[in-house]
């Protein structure tokens, strides 16, 4: 999806200046001549960044700048202000209307593009965020604090790679009013911290006296822990050929020397928003993937999945050969335990259950729980005599410790055991699991707390 972005100016030669760059880039443009078109156009149609001028008749920029930011409707859009006067005051008062950044005329090409793509990813992680906490509202579920969580922009940590002493203690003294932040002055320090620690944005000096920042920025996009974590690089004016490199190589902002304190403020808290939005989804995405392939009260994979699973392993038994063997466990006179204990105690079982039964399998094997009080094992590379073995050593594992069911309270739970073994070519996942079921029932009938392995 492209991003639209709405570029409010008073003279039309801006306007067109700012769209042409902007096109060439592939975002797509809106355009207001003034404030009001500017208010109507967000109420009315989907805007991910404004470029707002600030002195224009009328209603200025400051002020569509505050109702945007006012109005529940149009809060979410980030706002670049463009400011002709390279005047700090121009800045200050742009913060307290709520804007999220600035730009000076003239628009320098680097500048423009890197901050409308970073303020436009963000608001699409903003959007989809909304959604998801409608729909969890919806489902009367769901944490819908996170929103407001990530927009109140708690203090963040920050790890600072600059070896210049005067320009690193400046920037140390702006950011160390409102977050956590650590001076690092070699690179490699910097990565070993950012891999082991849990840190918000990374802000490296491009120009650093002993070595190349870029090649840390490489390297933080490369490694697996820091692939996410935001960079900022700090750049002296000439240094466009390696920002852009910068860039390139997946830095998400940038700033000039001298370090401009309200600006700083403003890229950190882009990024670190970002990142805390970022964060969030790709964990509520991996939360509904195990949902949806674990079983929630043990943790071990669900039936379905187990049945995936079975087959495809068939399959890959069928082109090579291996041994592939099924275990079938079931809890003795479980129901007992909810009759004499109460199903709490009883789901406490099962969980400590669930918890030797992964403990006694191999790496390689797939535990899970089929349902109820039943469970599962398919065991790679396992032929009759190793299953029988594996079998052995679940029972007793079961048998021979009590349960802990509170304090000082013990009981003492056995399980029955089904075993089968894959007999080659045309022998299904369906015919396996069942012999592996028959052999269970059988083990039940010859008085449980015993293994039975089914004939072929
Ligand atoms: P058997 O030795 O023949 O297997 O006897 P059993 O009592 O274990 O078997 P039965 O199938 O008669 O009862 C299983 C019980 O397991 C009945 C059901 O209420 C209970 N159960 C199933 N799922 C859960 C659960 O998630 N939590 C709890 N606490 N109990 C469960
Ligand atoms: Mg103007
Ligand atoms: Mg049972």
């Amino acid at each position: 999806m492209t991003a639209r972005v709405l570029v409010v100016d008073d003279i039309l030669a801006n306007i067109k200046l700012l769209q042409a760059r902007l096109e060439l880039e592939y975002f797509e443009v809106l355009t207001a001549t003034n404030g009001q078109d500017a208010l109507d156009i967000c109420h009315r149609e989907r805007v991910d960044v404004v470029l707002l001028d600030v002195m224009m008749p009328g209603i200025d920029g400051f002020e569509v700048c505050r109702r945007l930011k006012s109005s529940p409707e149009t809060l979410h859009i980030p706002v670049v202000m463009v400011t002709a006067l390279d005047q700090a005051s121009d800045k200050i008062q742009g913060l307290d209307s709520g804007a999220d950044d600035f730009l000076t005329k003239p628009v320098d090409d680097i500048a423009l593009v890197t901050r409308v793509k970073s303020l436009a990813r963000l608001k699409m992680l903003n959007d989809e965020m909304l959604m998801r906490v409608s729909t969890s509202r919806q489902l009367g579920i769901g944490d819908n604090d996170m929103l407001a969580r990530i927009l109140a922009d708690e203090p963040a940590r920050i790890l600072v790679v600059d070896d210049h002493p005067r320009s690193s203690s400046r920037v140390m003294s702006a950011l160390s009013k409102t977050h956590e932040a650590y001076l690092e002055p070699n690179p490699q320090t910097a990565l070993m911290y950012v891999a082991e620690q849990p840190f918000d944005l990374l802000i490296v000096a491009l120009n650093l006296e002993q070595s190349d920042g870029l090649r840390l920025c490489s390297q933080v996009r490369s490694l697996d822990r820091t692939r996410h974590l935001p960079i900022l690089i700090m750049a002296d004016a000439g240094d466009e050929a390696r920002l852009l490199r910068g860039l390139e190589l997946g830095v998400n902002d940038y700033l000039m020397r001298p370090i401009d304190r309200p600006e700083l403020l403003a890229r950190v808290k882009t990024q670190v928003r970002r990142k805390r939005f970022s964060d969030y989804l790709r964990n509520q995405i991996r939360e509904s993937v195990e949902l949806s392939i674990t079983d929630p009260l043990t943790g071990l994979y669900n039936r379905r999945y187990m049945e995936r699973h079975l087959k495809t392993l068939i399959a890959d038994a069928e082109r090579t050969g291996r041994a592939l063997s099924v275990l079938i466990a079931d809890i003795d006179h479980f129901k007992n335990v909810n009759d004499t204990f109460g199903h709490d105690v009883g789901d406490m079982v099962l969980k400590e259950f669930a918890e030797r039964f992964r403990r006694y399998t191999r790496g390689v094997d797939l535990a899970c729980r089929l349902g109820g009080e039943e469970f599962l094992i398919i065991m790679q590379d396992t032929d009759k005599g190793l299953a029988r073995q594996i079998g052995e050593r679940v029972r007793e594992c079961i048998a021979v410790h009590p349960f802990t069911i509170g304090p000082e309270t013990e009981t003492w739970v056995t399980a029955s055991i089904g075993l089968a073994t894959w007999e080659g070519e045309g022998d299904t996942s369906e015919a396996l699991f069942k012999r592996a079921d028959t052999a269970l029932y059988l083990a039940k009938r010859q008085g449980r707390n015993q293994v039975v392995a089914a004939a072929a």
